[in-house]
């Protein structure tokens, strides 16, 4: 396994469409250890794979008990609304109000290549809409409705260090 470089906004490669996803060989399996690897070190909650810059249709989403893979995932239903924070990987130091559903079902395959099917509530069906919008080539910022300030994103630093002492 091997940490990945996440590119950052502005890259080219973060707005371009993946494809799918139809071997499913060493490679595919490589690509998915280091995703699993780089989100952990990174402290994220997702990461996508035109991320560190590979055009193919692979997310992982790291559960709280498990990191799941996501290879060629489809939203299957959603409902409800929820409306809070988002950040990304890939615009570091920024974090803007996104309305998303509340809850999400999603189907994908795993590294063989067999379906499951996935639900999320919250942060996690935050985070799955989040990341498969990266695999059309799209960034939560175009969908913010409003971005925090520096004051705002530096109060909000200074309260996630608080709760960590
Ligand atoms: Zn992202």
């Amino acid at each position: 396994m091997a940490l990945r470089k996440i590119l950052t906004d502005g890259n080219p490669t973060l707005n371009k469409m993946c494809r799918p996803v139809t071997s499913f060989d060493d490679r595919l399996a490589t690509l998915i250890d280091d995703m699993k690897e780089t989100v952990v070190q990174a402290n994220g909650v997702g990461l996508a794979a035109p991320q560190v810059g590979v055009l193919r249709r692979v997310v992982v989403v790291d559960l709280g008990d498990e990191i799941v893979e996501l290879v060629n995932p489809r939203i299957l239903e959603e409902s409800g609304e929820q409306d809070g924070l988002e950040g990304c990987l890939s615009v570091p130091g920024r974090f803007g109000m996104v309305k998303r559903p509340n809850l999400v079902k999603i189907e994908a395959q795993d590294r063989h290549g067999d379906w499951y099917e996935y639900e999320g509530e919250e942060l996690i069906a935050r985070c799955f809409c989040h990341e498969l919008e990266h695999l059309d080539g799209h960034l939560y910022t175009e969908k913010a409705y409003r971005m925090l300030t520096e004051e705002e994103y530096e109060a909000l630093m200074k309260q996630n260090r608080e709760e960590d002492e």
